[in-house]
């Protein structure tokens, strides 16, 4: 075996399905057919082998594939920018384009430590985050987030003095800003809702607290909208409803093509850049940044999320779900969480969960559980009776098991 693959003890590896084809909101294997109710880690928003994407990466094939960003630039990356800066709220304006979410993180804690050093003020070194962050799995990325399960190897540096974690309510925030406040540059969330860390959702309340907070002390307020961005939380972005100073897309991007993100700053931070001093420039350049298949198809991923109402499709979903999982209840199960695109079942024992993912393959769904956390993160192409059929096979896994 050649392959080393993700989160996973390879001594102990199960066989992985091999897919040979997926179209839709369908994967195909040799012998089976089964409905990707995880959208391929959150990113195949429109399914898959989408006739409009698949066009819109040919076409680009054809002229050319990548070229490098600096020095150089090209239509579909101008075009993908100014579609941003005209999409995107407020004056969240100015793109910077990476390969990757974990990267785009990087970018923005970056940019918010150098924003406070342009001015001089070296003082400010840490950063605040939430308690059960996850922000990707690069280093930076690991130590401001606060998940054990993917990031134990960070115990071996001790505690960070770089980073303080908060938990998701007002006073603990407000008692953290008053002890914090002079060291920190910036305050980064996954906003409304927290992927990985087990699909835990709170209130708009925090996040309007939190601008508030950050305002009166001039500290940077960080939207990772990797994983909520582009509907999941059945708004457009969370960052509609709190702007953020700095707001990190990645996943749905690409209509999940492509590895690519993006790191957008509004003016307020652009301008903490921008001034006759070499030293001020933004010394980062991932070789990938830009490249022109993934913003010819981000461009038609946006163009279909407006033209095809995807809003309004997501609002459905969450419609049918909250009405499927009603009557839904087992001893086995602490909560169940809904909002927008993502309904999570929590048990209290992970070990009710095992074998749900071979069960489910089976029923024809493809499901991948984690700890605690049985899940959906559908592809809103999904129709009805697809959707009934995930939560029906779900709800017979705790009827049967
Ligand atoms: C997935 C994810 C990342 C990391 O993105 P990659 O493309 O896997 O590097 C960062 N933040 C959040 C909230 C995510 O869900």
């Amino acid at each position: 075996m050649s392959i080393w693959y993700p989160y996973q003890q390879m001594k102990h590896l199960p066989e992985p399905h091999k897919i040979i084809n997926a179209e839709g909101m369908y994967l195909y294997t040799e012998d089976n057919k089964m409905i990707d109710s995880i959208s391929s880690w959150w990113c195949m928003i429109h399914g898959y082998k989408h006739p409009v994407l698949n066009a819109a990466i040919k076409e680009q094939t054809d002229k050319f594939a990548h070229v490098m960003l600096a020095g150089l630039t090209h239509e579909p990356v101008q075009k993908l920018a100014a579609k941003l800066e005209e999409w995107l709220p407020g004056d969240l304006n100015h793109c910077f384009f990476s390969d990757s979410g974990s990267v785009a993180v990087e970018v923005s804690l970056k940019i918010a430590l150098q924003y406070y050093l342009n001015r001089g003020e070296t003082n400010r070194t840490m950063v605040m985050s939430l308690t059960n962050a996850y922000h990707g799995d690069t280093f930076k990325a690991m130590e401001v987030s606060d998940d054990e399960d993917y990031h134990f190897v960070m115990k071996a540096y001790g505690p960070s003095k770089n980073v303080v974690h908060v938990p998701t309510n007002v006073p603990a925030l407000e008692e953290a800003f008053v002890k914090y406040h002079a060291q920190l540059n910036a305050f980064i969330v996954e906003p409304l809702l927290q992927g990985a860390g087990g699909m835990l959702m709170y209130d708009i309340s925090y996040l309007k607290r939190a601008r508030e907070l950050c305002d009166q002390y001039d500290v940077l307020l960080i939207f990772d909208e990797v994983a909520t961005g582009f509907g999941r939380t059945g708004n457009r972005f969370v960052a509609d409803l709190v702007q953020p100073d700095i707001l990190v897309l990645g996943k749905g991007l690409t209509g999940g093509y492509i590895g690519h993100a993006v790191t957008v700053a509004s003016d307020r931070v652009y301008a903490g850049f921008y001034d006759d001093n070499p030293n001020h420039a933004l010394m980062h350049g991932p070789t990938f940044m830009g490249n022109a298949l993934a913003c010819s198809v981000a461009l038609k991923s946006i163009q279909l999320f407006d033209e095809e109402h995807y809003l309004d499709k997501i609002h459905h979903i969450e419609a049918i779900t909250k009405r499927e999982m009603a009557g839904f209840s087992d001893p086995r199960v602490k909560e169940v969480r809904i909002m927008g695109g993502c309904m999570c079942i929590e048990v209290y024992d992970p070990a009710t969960l095992e074998g749900f993912k071979e069960f489910a393959y089976k029923h024809g769904v493809f499901s991948r559980p984690f700890s605690k956390y049985m899940y959906t993160m559908v592809p809103y192409i999904i129709q009805e009776p697809g959707l009934v059929h995930i939560y029906d096979t779900m709800k017979l896994w705790f009827k049967k098991h």
